[in-house]
């Protein structure tokens, strides 16, 4: 055997740049998370990781605020929690109802006719928000047994009211999925008193751990559902009845956990613990504000009418004559800081900014207020 018909490829040592990310995610890690990660591996099955596991789960009730026992990390990004919220959730010919107004929402529906739902949706123009009262409209010309709406659009920056929502999907017998990837750990969300059913998350937004890992919580109707189902999940990976016997007491092997993920979630969890929930929505709240007031002054024009605007993440109209590109192409190369365009609808129409967990800081702001003007000059 000889692997000379292959060259050797030598590359130097990895060496990443140290960007200050302030786009719609990944947001910056704090230290003490990416220190944990790199802690010694244990089996997925060793006591130390059972006991790890358990305090995740605890941890992760906490930041949603719920008593949820099948409250779980996915393996997986945002996308795969979705992914598992739809798949555990959607059998062939359920009907669904998703609220698009935003890319964000476009996906679940693509996945849930993916899993044979028979996909309804209403529609609302990107950075607008869904009056309770058009949810209802919508359910009473056609029921739904599973209703999605995103809680943090963040391809908008527009930051949906929930507190009605749940009760009309529940009074129709249906059951609520909430996509909270750009939320949970930066803006107030509580899972049980909004009586959400389904909740899905993400690492690397508000929580500010690398992406890969992603909360979910399953609630009691939706738990009977799961329980309840005529087929199979069409998921095999993502079946949250075969992860739970895993993640619950049986402790049955199904996939091997991302053991460094969950180092690296726990730690970023008990951050969120430490700083308290609180503290941790008025900071957001107050960076952001602080950033909305200083791109103002500057001549900018917000997307989202204040009212609905998302603290996590802010989209700003790009002044006409601007090529949007190049002032980003300029903030990265000039000044080491990432932020995002537009997507779909609001493509080279506005710039994204993130101000999400260890991100969301009053230096940081500065910087980028300080660095944008002087592009813009
Ligand atoms: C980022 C995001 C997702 C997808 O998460 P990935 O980690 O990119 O897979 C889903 N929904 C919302 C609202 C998001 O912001």
């Amino acid at each position: 055997m000889s692997t000379s018909e292959f060259e050797r490829p030598i590359y130097p040592q990895l060496n990443a740049p140290p960007r200050l990310l302030l786009g719609p995610g990944p947001s910056l890690v704090d230290p003490r998370v990416l220190q944990v990660m790199g802690a010694p591996l244990v089996g997925h099955l060793d006591p130390f990781f059972l006991d790890l596991m358990d305090r995740t789960q605890s941890l992760l009730r906490y930041v949603y605020q719920t008593k949820n026992k099948l409250t779980i990390p996915v393996s997986g990004t945002g996308s795969a929690a979705m992914e598992a919220a739809v798949a555990n959730m959607v059998e062939p010919g359920t009907p669904v109802l998703v609220c698009i107004n935003g890319y964000f929402g476009g996906r679940i529906a693509e996945m849930a006719a993916r899993y044979g739902g028979e996909v309804q949706t209403i529609n609302r123009p990107w950075g607008e928000i869904f009056p309770p009262e058009e949810v209802k409209a919508a359910l009473h010309q056609r029921p739904a047994e599973v209703v999605a709406i995103v809680h943090a659009e963040t391809s908008t920056g527009a930051l949906q009211p929930l507190d009605e929502i749940a009760s009309i999907v529940h009074e129709l017998g249906g059951i609520l999925i909430v996509d909270a990837v750009t939320s949970l750990g930066g803006v107030p969300l509580q899972v049980d008193e909004l009586d959400i059913d389904v909740c899905y998350s993400g690492s690397q937004k508000c929580l500010s751990c690398p992406p890969g890992i992603s909360p979910i919580t399953l609630g009691q109707r939706a738990v009977q559902r799961l329980e309840n189902r005529q087929s199979k999940v069409a998921n095999w990976y993502l079946d949250l009845s075969m992860v739970q016997a895993y993640w619950g007491s049986e402790r049955t092997y199904h996939h091997t956990a991302p053991i460094s993920m969950v180092y690296g979630l726990y730690e970023a969890l008990r951050i969120v613990v430490e700083e308290g929930l609180e503290n941790r929505w008025e900071r957001h709240r107050l960076n952001a504000g602080m950033l909305w007031d200083g791109l103002e002054e500057h001549g900018l024009e917000l997307h989202v009418p204040l009212e609905y605007r998302l603290p996590s993440l802010t989209t700003v109209r790009v002044p006409d004559g601007v090529d949007e590109l190049v002032v980003r192409q300029g903030l990265l190369r000039d000044y080491n800081i990432e932020i995002s365009g537009g997507l779909g609808e609001l493509k080279g129409k506005v710039w994204r900014i993130g101000l999400m967990g260890f991100s969301s800081r009053r230096e940081n702001v500065r910087l980028l207020l300080s660095a944008l003007a002087d592009l813009l000059k």
